[in-house]
C-alpha cells in the first residue's frame, strides 16, 4: 500500500538520521552486555520519535500500527544494522500485559516509563526447582498491612542486574487440595532497587553473564501492584508470554539472514566453499531460511494462525540456529583461518540456549503432539 511504502521512507530516514557507529550492530544474543549505556541510550532516542510503542493502541500513547507496518518497521530496523534493543521485556510483554489485564492506576503508573524507556524490566519466572514445570514455583508472597513481601529465588533472570523492575510470579496462597497448582500464583510487580532483592551474575558459556540467580529476602512491594486478582495471575503468566513473540520474529530472520550472508563470505574468503559437503549444507540452510520467513509471513497474515503454530515457528527457528553455529564451526575447520572467529564461536556457544528458553523444545514438542497430532496429554498435572 502506498501509505505503507511512505511509512517505509520514514522508519529508514529515521534510523540513516540517527544510527550511530558506537551502537551499529551491538547486542543480541550472547551480546547482551555490549555497549550497553549506548543501546539504552539509542532505546530511548527511539522511544521519544514513537518507534518503541509502534504496535500500542494511541489510547496508551502507542502509534496503533498495522501489523503490515509493524513488520516494515523490524525489517527496516533489522536491515539497517541497528543495535538488539534493551527494552524488548518491558515494551513487548510487561506494557501490552498492563494494557489488558492491568488496573487503570497500574497503566497510569507504568506504561509511561514503559513507552519512554525510563524503566527497564526482567522477568521473575523460573527458579531452581520450576522451569518446565513453571506451576512449581515456591517463591512466596504474603501480605503485611499495605505491602506484599517476598521470599524466595529466582534463577535465569535475564538483564536483571540492570532491570528497575521485574514481574514476578510467586505463590500468595496453597492451592485446594487435589486442584490445580497454579491456583494460588499471583503476578507482583516488584522493584528491583531495594534491600531485599540481592542480584547474583550467572557467568555463561560464552564467558559473559546476561543472566542472574535474583533472591528476595523479605523484598516488598505494594498491595495495589498484584496484576489481576490475588492467586489468579496464572492467566497473567500466560498473556505475558503469549505476547513474548510477533511480527519482531521478522526482524529476527533478517537477522539470520546477515549471519547467513557472512558466513557465506567467510567460506568463499576462506576456501571452505570447495568443499561440496558444505556447499550443499550452505544451500540447505538458505533453503531452510525461505521456508521459515515464508511460514512466518504467511501466519502473521491470518486472522487465526493455528494454535500450536509459535511452537512450530520455535522448533524451526532454533534448529535453524543451531544448524548454522554448527556450520559455521565446520566453515572455520575447514578453510584458512578468519578474523572474526570469535564471533561464529559465540553464536556456536550461544545457539546451544536458544532450545531451553522461552519454553524448550521437548515442551514445544510435546505441544505439537497434543495439539497438532491429538496424542494423549503427557504425564503431568
Ligand atoms: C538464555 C536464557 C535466558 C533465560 N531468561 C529467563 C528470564 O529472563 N526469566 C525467566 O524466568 N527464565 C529465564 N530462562 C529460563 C528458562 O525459561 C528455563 O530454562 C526453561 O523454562 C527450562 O526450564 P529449566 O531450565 O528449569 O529446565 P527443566 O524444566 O528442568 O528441564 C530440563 C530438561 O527436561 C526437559 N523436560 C522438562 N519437562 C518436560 C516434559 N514435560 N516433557 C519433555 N521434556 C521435558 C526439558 O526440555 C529440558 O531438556 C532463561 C533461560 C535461558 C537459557
Amino acid at each position: 500500500m502506498a501509505g505503507d511504502e511512505a511509512f517505509r521512507r520514514e522508519i529508514r530516514e529515521w534510523l540513516a538520521d540517527n544510527l550511530t557507529d558506537e551502537v551499529r550492530g551491538a547486542g543480541g544474543p550472547g551480546r547482551e552486555n555490549e555497549a550497553f549505556p549506548q543501546r539504552l541510550a539509542f532505546a530511548r532516542r527511539l522511544a521519544a520519535a514513537g518507534w518503541t510503542t509502534l504496535a500500542w493502541p494511541v489510547g496508551h500513547g502507542g502509534r496503533g500500527a498495522s501489523l503490515a507496518q509493524q513488520v516494515i518497521f523490524h525489517e527496516e530496523y533489522a536491515r539497517s544494522g541497528a543495535p538488539s534493543r534493551v527494552d524488548h521485556i518491558g515494551t513487548t510483554m510487561v506494557g501490552p500485559t498492563l494494557m489488558e489485564l492491568g488496573s487503570p492506576e497500574q497503566q497510569r503508573r507504568f506504561l509511561p516509563a514503559l513507552a519512554s524507556v525510563d524503566e527497564l524490566w526482567c522477568q521473575g519466572y523460573s527458579e531452581p526447582g520450576a522451569g518446565s514445570d513453571l506451576a512449581g514455583v515456591t517463591t512466596r508472597a504474603r501480605l503485611d498491612g499495605d505491602a506484599w513481601v517476598l521470599t524466595g529465588q529466582k534463577v535465569w533472570t535475564s538483564l536483571a542486574h540492570v532491570a528497575d523492575w521485574c514481574f514476578v510470579l510467586a505463590r500468595t496462597s496453597p492451592p485446594d487440595e487435589g486442584g490445580p497448582r497454579h491456583r494460588g500464583l499471583s503476578y507482583l510487580l516488584v522493584p528491583m532497587r531495594q534491600p531485599g532483592v540481592t542480584v547474583r551474575p550467572i557467568r555463561q558459556l560464552t564467558g559473559d553473564s546476561e543472566f542472574n540467580e535474583v533472591f528476595f529476602d523479605d523484598a516488598r512491594t505494594s498491595r495495589d501492584l498484584v496484576v489481576g486478582r490475588p492467586g489468579e495471575g496464572w492467566r497473567v503468566a500466560m498473556a505475558t508470554l503469549a505476547y513474548e513473540r510477533g511480527a519482531a520474529t521478522v526482524g529476527q530472520q533478517i537477522g539470520f539472514q546477515r549471519d547467513l550472508d557472512d558466513l557465506v563470505a567467510l567460506a568463499r574468503g576462506n576456501g571452505a566453499a570447495a568443499d561440496p559437503h558444505l556447499r550443499s549444507r550452505l544451500a540447505r540452510a538458505s533453503v531452510d531460511l525461505t521456508v521459515l520467513r515464508s511460514h512466518t509471513l504467511r501466519t502473521l497474515s491470518l486472522e487465526t494462525p493455528p494454535q500450536a503454530n509459535p511452537s512450530v515457528v520455535k522448533l524451526l527457528w532454533t534448529r535453524w540456529r543451531q544448524g548454522l553455529g554448527e556450520l559455521a564451526m565446520d566453515v572455520l575447520a575447514c578453510g584458512a583461518p578468519a578474523a572474526d572467529t570469535e564471533r561464529w564461536q559465540r553464536l556456536f556457544l550461544f545457539s546451544r540456549a536458544d532450545t531451553i528458553y522461552g519454553g524448550s523444545n521437548e515442551i514445544q514438542r510435546g505441544i505439537v503432539a497434543e495439539r497438532v497430532l491429538g496424542l494423549p496429554r503427557g504425564d503431568r498435572r
